[in-house]
């Protein structure tokens, strides 16, 4: 396999972009290496400009539930950009796309989109604390929200830390409202709230960990803090950024039958193209302008191209047995990759949550944070570029989930389960 292109390309780069890149993880910098550049991608696979092919997991990081160039969704551009690209002023796809969420998760009650996760995260915290009155925020260990400021925050190992800024550039009083937890662990979350009465405007989290490998909550966690929030009068919100629509077609919240009051979306409710969404209780909802005292705004939000491609992706969910395919899929490599491991006698913990998945170098579960730190990302990097040679994409990072689509087919899973054997069996 020959990288020749990708490597001139990405040395060009490098001269114009920061990393070469324009988002960080693409860089490769957690396994070593140079990332390849893509040619163009259809269903499961993706070519890059060497002709090489390759089986993708990372699907765009979780929008490409369909497999690339879904022809629903390439139809549904093509004839919006017909009709221009933009607007600025309300268009009826707009309410279709309101109303197709609102069937699919019930707990939005009203929705307002934005054009990514990191808005939608930043746009729910700004909506609890205006609509409470309070000011602090409880997040989790793990959980990524976005790069909005007060969400850039790390924790102290297990301790209960207020927020020390995770990036260069955000003032630590910016965080100062940010109680970081860890995951799992309602007792803490309980003692927080007995702490600063009246105070905490919400918790927001991932209701599955998608950004840390991929972390389950242990039962009754989500519950616990449905009851815990409800007690305090803080909102629950749930970050199905990677979740929505893909755990099942109402997301974890479904899957797990948990109301919270907000819910953010991005990724799969875009169909790839640059989408986010919050939305949840009317009440809440209606403190957001024009209608209320919390303000948000987008001169593209609400964007036709981006409407028609988010709801033909939301359509054909609901329309097809996307997540019993998608369930099965994931069964079938969950089984093959255990068994892979075993025989190699490779220490591999596999994570997974319907389509979404993780094998932790280690061997250990992993519940929270803590525990994902303490696997061997030495031998996960050896590991992703086996796999990457053999044909097989996966997330560059330890620490990122990974997305099987509809599109995969059973010669595919095949494929990469016996890479897999190889690979592990070399480590
Ligand atoms: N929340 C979660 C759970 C995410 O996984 C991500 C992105 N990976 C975001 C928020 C931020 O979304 P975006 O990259 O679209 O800003």
């Amino acid at each position: 396999m020959t990288r020749k292109k990708s490597e001139a390309l990405f040395a060009e780069a490098l001269k114009h972009l920061p990393g070469g890149v324009n988002s960080p993880v693409r860089a490769f910098r957690a396994v070593g290496g140079k990332p390849f550049f893509v040619d163009r991608a259809a269903g499961a696979h993706i070519w890059d400009v060497d002709g090489n092919e390759l089986v993708d997991y990372v699907g765009t990081w979780g929008p490409a539930i369909h497999g690339h160039a879904f022809a629903p969704i390439i139809d549904a551009v093509k004839a919006a950009a017909e009709r221009g690209t933009s607007f600025g002023i309300p268009n009826p796809l707009e309410i279709e796309m309101a109303t197709t969420i609102k069937e699919l998760v019930p707990s939005v009650e009203k929705v307002r989109m934005v054009n990514s996760g990191t808005e939608a995260c930043m746009s729910a915290i700004r909506l609890a604390r205006g609509f409470t009155g309070r000011n602090k925020i409880i997040k989790f260990d793990g959980c990524y929200h976005g790069h909005a400021d007060s969400l850039l925050v790390k924790a102290g190992s297990g301790a209960l830390t207020f927020g020390n800024p995770d990036s260069a550039g955000v003032p630590k009083e910016f965080t100062a409202h940010t109680i970081v937890l860890p995951y799992n662990d309602a007792e803490a979350v309980r003692e927080v709230f007995d702490a600063n009465p009246d105070q905490i405007a919400g918790v927001i989290m991932e209701p599955v960990i998608g950004n840390a490998g991929l972390i389950l909550p242990v039962d009754g966690f989500l519950q616990a803090l449905r009851d815990i929030t409800a007690g305090h009068g803080a909102l629950l919100i749930f970050d199905e950024v990677m979740t929505g629509f893909r755990l099942s077609a109402g997301g974890a919240q479904e899957r797990f039958g948990i109301r919270p009051d907000l819910s953010c979306f991005g990724k799969v409710i875009g169909g790839g193209l640059p989408v986010g969404a919050f939305g949840g209780r009317a009440d809440v909802m209606a403190c957001l302008a024009p209608e209320g005292p919390v303000y948000q705004a987008g001169t593209l939000s609400g964007n036709p191209l981006a409407m028609a491609a988010g709801i033909a992706s939301l359509k054909a969910l609901r329309d097809s047995n996307a997540h019993e395919r998608l369930e099965d899929r994931g069964a079938r490599l969950e089984e093959g990759m255990k068994a892979a491991a075993r025989e190699a006698g490779v220490p591999v913990t596999f994570q997974r949550c319907g389509s979404m998945f993780c094998g932790y170098f280690g061997g250990h579960t992993v519940r929270n944070l803590d525990d994902a730190m303490r696997c061997d990302r030495e031998r996960f990097a050896k590991y992703f570029h086996g796999m990457l040679d053999e044909g097989i994409y996966l997330a560059p990072s330890q620490f990122e989930a990974g997305f099987i689509s509809t599109a995969h087919s059973d010669e595919d899973i095949e494929r990469t389960v016996t890479a897999a054997a190889r690979v592990l069996k070399r480590l």
